[in-house]
């Protein structure tokens, strides 16, 4: 049987899992890690870093990394790095290869399949150009999934004899979901979800930043013009004190310099778990809106439900939970590591597919989140008003589904008619998000008011496709909805795979020592004067011996620089085999 991974392609962290001897297992990265930060970097030879060193690199050279870049998935938007541009999606398949060799490593075998996460509130483009990255990186995608869902399947692969209803809440790095859901006897029954895409725990830690900036008499957005390096680190350390009021009162902050060091004299600000509190409540106010909405859709009650499930490293925050605990009146569940819960639950998602035996009793069954139809015109009294919003397939239904509605001809001997598809749940097309259109021709002369059939088609993967028939002849116009750069002509995926497979790779084997190395330098600029020196022995040492190729001198050479930030008192975290390297 081929394998096939379960990915969770995260806006901070990806994660990759495999099912194998009966259950789903994560696969570690070079570092021994399972959490691969989605950051990109290149260095000044080139070379791609992906992960956990790109995020060392992340705050000496901001301008040669791209993160948070699977916002941008389905928009053309150009990234730049260094004299580079991509797209999310070519940054995205550079995170998907980078989880794909840590998978071959792992497995000793070759990968060529996966199951990928999405969030539930990804739209059609959103989805398409996460498949192409995965495309680009060498896998073919074998099911495209939402990541409630997949977290979902780990509870329900867990309990599988259980008859409950359950409601999940994701909050990662960068977008939000809520999904209702009912077990019962292996089979997990999606009943209705919401989401935003634009709300994560990269959002707390800028409202952290913008505060903290305020307080200097600094703007968040014209601080990052005019001293990125300085904006880079006081995230760092924002997103830092963020997890240590986890378990402590309060957190101290100190604030770099404008060249993004934190030296001996750097000024701090001390936050209680309180002010952080206050702080992001307009953030935690927006958390209300997709819960309501999925539970009235469900037509449920707090009170119907068994168990309120966290996922997501966001609802780790303690606000956060005081929160959901408030509205739903109870504890939150977290049987499960909210960062893995969702590879996990890809890798179940895999079995499935595989038909794997040791998954043969579940069932699940997912469905479409937000409405779907396409423009058509009104007419009142003797006004014909266009813009207005006609669904064809209505949210929460269950997925795969395929549903058809008729639109009309306008006037007399009509030829040609644009359809144009649009998903949201507003009244006018104006309010909604426009998909991509069809064009049908050759309509039969005859009188306003002839019939043009609007098939479509919503599949497992959440993926759309639109069909448009002129009843008299069955005449059929299959549509590929045509937006923007997502549909490439194949002259144009050639080019992109040649411009990536030109990106020269980091070497798997030496990313562990890039990282120190990386971390070490940013180290060179905090330490006192009297410490730089042997420091600097020590780094140029370990770069040296790097570079040789002789396998002895370099480990101690490693050895060396480890003991001397160790005794500077600098914690290097990146040896410890912790996934969660942040913190
Ligand atoms: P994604 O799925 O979007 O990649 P994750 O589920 O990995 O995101 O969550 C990442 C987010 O969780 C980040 O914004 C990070 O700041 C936040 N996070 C992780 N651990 C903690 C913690 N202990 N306290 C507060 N926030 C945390
Ligand atoms: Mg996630």
């Amino acid at each position: 049987m081929a394998d096939i991974v379960g990915i969770d392609l995260g806006t901070t962290n990806s994660l990759c899992a495999i099912f194998r001897d009966g259950q789903p297992v994560l696969i570690p990265n070079a570092h021994g890690e399972f959490l691969t930060p989605s950051i990109v970097g290149i260095l000044d030879d080139d070379q791609v870093l992906v992960g956990a060193a790109a995020r060392e690199l992340r705050v000496t050279r901001p301008e040669r990394c791209q993160s948070t870049f699977k916002r941008h998935m389905g928009s053309d938007r150009k990234l730049k790095i260094g004299d580079k541009t991509f797209t999310a999606v070519d940054l995205s398949s550079l995170v998907l290869r980078s989880l794909k060799v840590d998978a071959e490593a792992f497995l000793g075998r070759r990968v060529k399949e996966a199951v990928i996460t999405v969030p539930a509130y990804f739209n059609d483009l959103q989805r398409k150009a996460t498949r192409r990255a995965g495309e680009l990186a060498g896998l073919r995608v074998r099911r495209i999934i939402n990541e409630p869902t997949a977290a979902a399947l780990t509870y329900g692969f867990h309990d599988r004899k259980s008859d409950k209803k359950l409601f999940i809440i994701d909050l990662g790095g960068g977008t939000f979901d809520v999904t209702l859901l009912e077990v019962f006897e292996g089979s997990l029954e999606i009943i209705s979800t919401a989401g935003e895409s634009f709300l994560g725990g990269e959002d707390f830690t800028d409202r952290l930043a913008a505060t903290v900036l305020k307080g200097q008499g600094l703007e968040l957005e014209a601080a990052e013009m005019k001293s990125p390096l300085l904006v880079s680190r006081l995230r760092q350390e924002c997103e830092l004190a963020k997890r240590r009021l986890l378990d402590a009162e309060e957190a101290v902050i100190r604030l770099p310099n404008s060249r993004g060091l934190i030296d001996e004299g750097a000024k701090t600000v001390t936050l209680t778990r309180q002010e952080f509190a206050t702080v992001v409540q307009p953030l935690l106010d927006r958390v209300k809106g997709p819960i309501g909405k999925t539970l009235r859709d469900g037509r449920c009650e707090p009170a119907d439900l068994e168990d309120v499930i966290l996922v997501g490293g966001a609802t780790r925050m303690p606000a956060m939970r005081k929160f959901v605990a408030d509205y739903f009146q109870r504890e939150p569940l977290c049987r499960f590591n909210p960062d893995e819960v969702v590879a996990l639950g890809a890798a179940v998602q895999a079995a499935l597919i595989a038909d794997d035996a040791a998954v043969e009793d579940m069932v699940m069954t997912d469905v479409c989140p937000f409405t779907l139809g396409v423009e058509v015109g009104k007419e009142f009294a003797m006004r014909h008003m266009d813009g207005y919003f006609m669904p064809i397939i209505h949210r929460n239904t269950t997925i795969p589904v395929s549903c058809e509605r008729d639109v009309v001809t306008v006037s007399q001997n009509q030829q040609e008619m644009t359809i144009r598809v649009y998903q949201g749940e507003g009244r006018r097309v104006q309010d909604n998000l426009l998909l991509g259109q069809v064009k049908v021709t050759g309509i039969p002369n005859g009188p306003a008011g002839q019939h043009v059939s609007i098939r479509f088609t919503y599949d497992v993967n959440g993926i759309l496709e639109v069909e448009a028939f002129l009843p008299p002849n069955g005449k059929k116009f299959t549509t590929v909805i045509k937006n923007n750069a997502q549909d490439l002509t194949e002259d144009e995926v050639e080019a992109t795979l040649a411009r990536m497979r030109e990106l020269k790779f980091y070497p798997r084997d030496d990313v562990v020592n890039q990282r120190l190395l990386l971390f070490a330098e940013k180290a060179v600029g905090e330490v006192s004067q009297y410490d730089r020196e042997s420091l600097e022995e020590a780094l140029d040492l370990f770069e040296v011996s790097m570079a040789s190729g002789d396998r002895v001198s370099f480990a101690s050479a490693r050895e060396g620089l480890l003991m001397v930030l160790a005794s500077l008192g600098v914690h290097y975290d990146g040896d410890v085999g912790a996934t969660d390297a942040e913190g």
